[in-house]
């Protein structure tokens, strides 16, 4: 720790105004920084905002399209319970209200509410720029008088104002664009002469489009899950193929007479056909990539120091600070695989407090052999690059080391818990683990308990 007589207050940027742009301002400003957040959309909640608009290109490859920032679609509720997904202190409680939902795993809709309510509390939206977007960010060459000042350039423009083009110098940057926005997409043996539609999850949005339609998701993730009971409910057959299921699977889920599990597409052909590694070939009319996306920072400009590699974004010391340009610019929300509100919160915590000053940061070598040794670990688990920051069960730990960096308290217990619960309900029953919860009421009541400190 730092002595109080040296403690810093920054101009900081902040790059997007969804959740983790939103805490990444409140931390900062409460640590006595002075904070502008960039934010293209026209209000606060990023990726929650639900549209119905899709994006010209169904499969999102094409550059020169116009970028659609949702990927929600209009039936999706949480995958997690509201208790635990919030931020620690502005509880993601049940609150009354005509338009609120007061489910456990509500709609999309309550999600975004919560996060203009924890705008409005902590008066965050007087910080925002809305409507304006970061177009580049580049180390700044500017001086004073013979004296740097300030280590970013920020070039902004004004949505309505093309004219208005600014360009401003900042001491930090804290990058929070979220990274659900570039799909990836699975690659698929004659995909060229396969005279279907292809499209990703990303410009889903209703099942409707689908009737009596057969169609082929990739992957069974979260949205994969999702869309494929979505669309089993108007499609003539939906069949979804998974790189995890081994080679011989096929097997109909159980509550639906034209829902198949399959092993990974084989081929397809010329003639509409999709071969399966099961042996099994059906005509199809839609294959659908629910194949996650990819980071993308193509307005950040740091000399190579910053790299996206198969999805690897780094070197990034504790995936928030890249060595070289450390602390001036920060990744808030890189982890996956993680209840990310109250994660974000815990690294904007500590990014505020290095910023300040009040948090020692490693020499950079020492951050750099910290990150070589994470890569060497990985490589020797065999995992892939891509799964560089999918953190899974790992990720309390990983709060809990900001827990400690910073003086706070580390993840509740009841919290773990609601997740790990919540996620085995999933896999065993992801029909119906939204609406059951009987047998974990003790937990919500532990939470409620700790929400009492907050909310009247
Ligand atoms: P975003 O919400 O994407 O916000 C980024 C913001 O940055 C946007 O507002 C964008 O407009 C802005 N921006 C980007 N680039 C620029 C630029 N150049 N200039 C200016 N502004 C810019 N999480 C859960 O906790 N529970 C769930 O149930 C859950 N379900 C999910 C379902 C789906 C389909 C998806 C895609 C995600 C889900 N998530 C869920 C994860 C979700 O993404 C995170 O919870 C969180 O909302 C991400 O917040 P973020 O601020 O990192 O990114």
């Amino acid at each position: 720790m730092a002595s109080s007589t040296s403690i810093k207050s920054r101009h900081v940027a902040v790059i997007g105004a969804g959740a983790a742009g939103l805490v990444a301002a409140r931390e900062l400003r409460r640590e006595g920084h002075s904070v502008v957040v960039f934010e293209r959309q026209k209000e606060v909640g990023g990726t929650w905002i639900y549209t119905d608009h899709v994006e010209s290109d169904p499969l999102s490859v094409n550059p020169t399209r116009l970028v659609v920032h949702s990927s929600v679609y209009d039936s999706l509720r949480t995958n997690l319970p509201r208790e635990c997904m919030g931020f620690r202190d502005f509880p993601f409680a049940i609150r009354s209200g005509e338009s609120r939902d007061p489910r456990r795993f509500p709609s999309h809709g309550e999600v975004l509410a919560y996060l203009q309510d924890f705008s409005k509390e902590f008066g965050i939206e007087e910080l925002i720029r809305f409507e304006t977007t970061v177009v580049r960010v580049s180390p700044a060459a500017k001086t004073d008088g013979g004296e740097r000042i300030g280590n970013w350039r920020i070039e902004s423009t004004e949505k309505e104002k093309k004219s208005h083009h600014r360009d401003e110098i900042y001491d930090a940057v804290v990058v929070c664009n979220g990274h659900y926005i570039e799909p990836r997409l699975a690659e698929i043996p004659g995909i060229s002469s396969w005279p279907g539609e292809e499209m990703h999850s990303h410009n889903y949005r209703l099942p409707q489009p689908f009737k009596d339609q057969v169609v082929v998701l990739i992957g069974n993730s979260s949205s994969g899950d999702d869309i494929s009971r979505d669309i089993a409910g108007f499609a003539k057959e939906v069949h979804v193929a998974s790189w995890s299921n081994p080679a011989d699977t096929y097997i109909k889920q159980t509550g639906h007479n034209n829902l198949w599990m399959h092993s990974m597409i084989e081929r397809v052909l010329e003639n509409g056909s999709v071969v399966f590694q099961n042996g099994k070939t059906i005509l199809a009319h839609v294959i659908m990539h629910c194949t996650g996306y990819k980071y993308d920072f193509s307005f950040l400009d740091t000399n190579g120091s910053v790299t996206v590699d198969d999805n690897r974004v780094g070197p990034l010391y504790k995936h928030i600070f890249p060595p070289a340009l450390a602390p001036s610019l920060s990744f808030v929300g890189i982890p996956c695989k993680v209840i990310p509100f109250p994660m974000f919160e815990l690294q904007s915590k500590w990014i505020a407090g290095v910023l300040s000053g009040l948090i020692k940061l490693p020499s950079v070598d020492d951050m750099l052999m910290e990150i070589k040794n994470l890569y060497a670990t990985l490589e020797g688990e065999g995992v892939p690059k891509r799964y560089t920051h999918s953190l899974g069960i790992n990720h309390f730990e990983y709060n809990d080391w900001f827990a400690s960096e910073y003086g706070c308290s580390g993840t509740e217990e009841w919290r773990k818990e609601m997740f790990l619960t919540s996620f085995m309900r999933k896999m065993e029953h992801p029909e119906t683990y939204r609406d059951e919860w009987e047998d974990h009421h003790h937990l919500v009541a532990q939470a409620y308990q700790d929400f009492s400190l907050y909310i009247s």
